[in-house]
């Protein structure tokens, strides 16, 4: 035991969120001179990516580069594990880590066990009742909590789902490094600015919606909700920050394109996305990652799902479900803007998945681990 003093971790990492989540852990094993540290990017997002790798100050030593090359689900995963595979026959690892639940984290997960390498799954034990919501998230989440070797919940209830799934050992409720990486930001001082509006001092809707489960008709029935409301409701402005899937531009394009009350933009670069949650008066949003931080700055969420498999944001009474019916999704906002007043006012700062230390604790139970086993 403890023979080895120095180890390689790998990160793979596949979209926007992922990069956000990790960026605080990579700095944190980064400090130590135990470590070094390969990052690999699969390339699922690929634009998306850079702005947080560079707001980070990080640097891939591979990208795959898959986007663009794989029209399915299965495409994409066979890519990958291709790649990985192929990486992981030259570079042996002592830990991979992999983040959340996308088709990248699965895959890097099974790769990794397929040569017999530990996993350590950063947000693990987040789970909705159906296999099939959301897709193919939530199997994805599932296969890699029985491959890794080590699970970092951001919260206990997460931590629970694990035990009810049968993982008996290594389970650390760590808080969500999403909030590691909002207090990163949040030492920042600069202001910023988004042609059309003052986010400092006018009233708006923050809304974001990307989801596979809502491409399509649901897409549509959203965007009407959003245009009633900026009609009836004067003063009131929407910042929707469009993802690059042309599936979901289009659409808000053709519905949203006309009023200029409604700001459709590109991707905010992180920072400045962060600046505007945090000047916003209501959260609309079908995105994981955008209720753990809006709900940590105590910001009314709204979330467009039918259901979600981070039930601690509604703990506070001040996010709900409100699916993706627009005649429902007008109402709930009509009814918050009554009272978005109150909302400004009670800002406050909630710590259900953390207060910013998750790395600190990820980190010290890894070591831990690899001391063990080496
Ligand atoms: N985000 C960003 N710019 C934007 C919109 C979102 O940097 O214009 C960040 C946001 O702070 C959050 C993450 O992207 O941490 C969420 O990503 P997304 O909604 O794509 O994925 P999900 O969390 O649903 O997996």
């Amino acid at each position: 035991m403890g023979l080895k003093n120095n180890y390689l971790i790998t990160f793979v990492i596949g979209t926007r969120p992922e990069a956000i989540k990790m960026a605080p852990l990579i700095l944190e094993f980064r400090k130590s001179e135990r470590f070094k540290i390969n990052i690999i990017l699969s390339g699922q997002h690929d634009e998306m990516i850079r702005p947080i790798m560079d707001f980070f100050k990080l640097k891939e030593d591979v990208n795959f580069k898959v986007l663009g090359q794989c029209n399915s689900l299965e495409q994409t995963t066979s890519l990958i594990l291709n790649e990985l595979s192929n990486y992981f026959d030259k570079y042996i690892p002592d830990i991979v880590f992999v983040q959340g639940d996308t088709i990248t984290a699965f895959v890097g997960a099974l790769s990794a066990f397929f040569k017999k390498i530990p996993v350590g799954h950063v947000e693990a034990g987040l789970r909705t009742e159906s296999i099939f919501s959301p897709f193919p998230e939530e199997a994805n989440r599932r296969m890699i909590s029985q491959l890794a070797s080590l699970h970092f919940s951001p919260t206990k209830l997460a931590s629970e789902n694990l035990l009810k799934n049968g993982i008996k050992k290594n389970i650390f409720v760590s808080g969500n490094t999403v909030v590691d990486a909002l207090n990163l930001v949040s030492e920042r001082k600069k202001k910023f600015e988004i042609e059309g509006i003052d986010i400092y001092n006018e009233a708006f809707i923050l809304t974001t919606v990307h989801r596979r489960e809502n491409w399509g008709e649901p897409l549509k029935n959203i965007a009407r909700a959003i245009l009633n409301v900026v009609k009836k409701n004067d003063g009131i402005k929407v910042i929707l920050p469009m993802h690059r899937n042309p599936l979901v531009r289009k659409p808000l394009i053709e519905q949203l394109g006309n009023n200029e009350n409604i700001l459709l933009i590109d991707p905010l670069p992180y920072f400045e996305f962060i600046m505007a949650l945090k000047n916003a008066y209501i959260v609309l949003t079908d995105s994981g990652g955008i209720q753990e931080e809006a709900h940590t700055l105590g910001k009314p969420i709204l979330i467009l799902r039918d259901c979600t498999e981070r039930p601690e944001v509604m703990l506070d009474g001040k996010a709900l479900l409100v699916g993706t019916d627009s005649k429902n999704i007008e109402l709930e906002l009509n009814n918050l803007i009554q009272v978005s007043k109150e909302f400004k006012e009670l800002k406050k700062n909630l710590n259900t998945f953390g207060r910013g230390d998750a790395s600190k604790l990820i980190f010290k139970e890894t070591l831990n681990f690899l001391k063990e086993k080496n």
